[in-house]
């Protein structure tokens, strides 16, 4: 279970009910002495000397694709490292149901499998404005019986690929590679008997391992990007039917390439504003970020405030196909800012205060230790939600016409000038001094 501790350092922003002229006559005078820009005379060619700002324009996205440092693992950086599964066009997953003789199959394996199908291929196919086409199919629609009992291969939350997984992998492919040509598929499932191991409530054994040319092999091919998920994330409340499939998503987001957002404290980072942060509870969608990582938002949907100055954007509902939806400014090659519009819409079926999100993104920071830090408005506040294992005090941090959000120590201010609330679109302006 995720916990509702919040113990990462609140990011600095200011909130306060500001009048908007007031606002944009104190943004612009900063403005006009931020982007004053020194003539510089090495560069004093025939066409004049190039501000800084022409010079970052020039250069596009490229000082947004934030790179990680060597030995980051899963990392935030744009692009995606090699050896994770392709996040568009159609991606065929091959989902075995597996059972072991200390923990018997209840019911038809189908069962199983419908747990998480058509749901996942429903959430990927929203989420991706149907850029990725996620087949899963069962060639095997029984229960795939393991020679060991499941104690023996001694899986326990956060085991490595050795030995146990080791084993068990093996033991799948022994048992399912006469009838399944491993090669023609682009992901594995492993849907175990949700009998085996403990409840999720007391741990959650699920796992992903993605990217992992070590695997061991099947026709050839290493079972590197594949999800194993255990037990049912039922936390009672009754809402298992429709969210229990959730975690399907969320590890398969490993298979693609993703970090997790949840942290040793929980979810308190980001909240409920990524599946790869919170995957219990009321469905969620994906961060702006993640969704330019997987190629499900072109380069012209994101803009990228590198140069020092002020800029404003117009940015429209993520939930909504096409558009500008990202803008994000950079601060070092490893990190910058985000900034995208979250509604109560398409996956998102828990917001209860739409807005613009802001939130802080490091390629230099490993998976689960926090890579991403959402900025709340309006801190301390418990939040506008009280849906079982929805971080509450996150649920209202997006920021409202007229809030602004500063980083003093960056010369970073963003502030949103307003909504039009026939499109939904917002318009935001970005700050800085350098
Ligand atoms: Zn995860």
């Amino acid at each position: 279970m995720r916990q509702a501790l919040r113990l990462r350092p609140p990011l600095r922003r200011i909130r306060r009910p500001i009048a908007l002229g007031a606002a944009t006559t104190l943004v612009v005078a900063g403005l006009a002495t931020a982007s004053a820009t020194l003539p510089d005379p090495s560069s004093a060619s025939g066409a004049g000397p190039i501000s800084a700002r022409e010079a970052a324009e020039d250069r596009g996205l490229d000082p947004c694709r934030i790179e990680p440092p060597l030995g980051v693992q899963l990392s935030e950086g744009v692009p995606t490292g090699s050896g994770y599964t392709r996040s568009t066009g159609q991606v065929r997953s091959l989902n075995l149901m597996v059972d072991f003789s200390d923990a018997p199959g209840d019911g038809p394996a189908m069962k199983r499998f419908s747990e998480f199908f058509p749901q996942t291929e429903r959430w990927f196919r929203a989420s991706s404005y149907g850029r990725l086409r996620y087949r899963a199919e069962t060639p095997l629609p029984d229960w795939l019986r393991m020679p060991a009992p499941f104690s023996a291969y001694g899986i326990e939350r956060g085991s490595p690929y050795e030995p146990g997984y080791r084993q068990l992998v093996q033991d799948i492919v022994a048992a399912a590679d006469p009838k399944v040509d491993f090669s023609t598929y682009d992901l594995v499932n492993i849907l175990v008997t949700p009998n085996a191991g403990p409840s999720a409530l007391d741990t959650v054994l699920s796992v992903t391992f993605s990217g992992n040319g070590e695997a061991p092999q099947a026709d050839g091919t290493p079972l590197a990007n594949t999800s194993f998920v255990y037990s049912r994330q039922d936390d009672g409340s009754g809402s298992y039917h429709e969210t229990g499939f959730r975690v399907l998503p969320h590890e398969n987001g490993h298979v693609f390439g993703l970090p997790d957002l949840y942290t040793a404290e929980g979810g308190g980072a980001v909240g409920h504003w990524d599946i790869m942060s919170e995957d219990w509870g009321a469905n969620n969608d994906m961060l702006g970020w993640h969704k330019w990582k997987l190629g499900w938002l072109d380069d012209k949907q994101i803009k990228c405030a590198a140069a020092p100055g002020s800029r404003d954007f117009t940015l429209t509902p993520l939930a909504r196909k096409g558009g500008p939806k990202l803008a994000f400014v950079p601060l070092t090659p490893e990190s910058g800012y985000a900034i995208e519009v979250r509604t109560r819409a398409g996956n998102d079926e828990a917001v209860c205060e739409p807005g613009v999100l802001i939130y802080h993104v490091r390629a230099d920071v490993d998976t689960g230790q926090g890579p991403i830090t959402v900025a709340d408005s309006d801190e301390e506040s418990g939040g506008c939600t009280r849906r079982p294992n929805v971080h509450a005090e996150l649920s209202d941090a997006p920021f409202r016409p007229g809030e602004s959000f500063a980083d003093h120590e960056a010369g970073l201010r963003i502030t949103v000038l307003g909504e039009n609330r026939r499109t939904g679109a917002y318009r935001v302006r970005v700050t800085r001094s350098s």
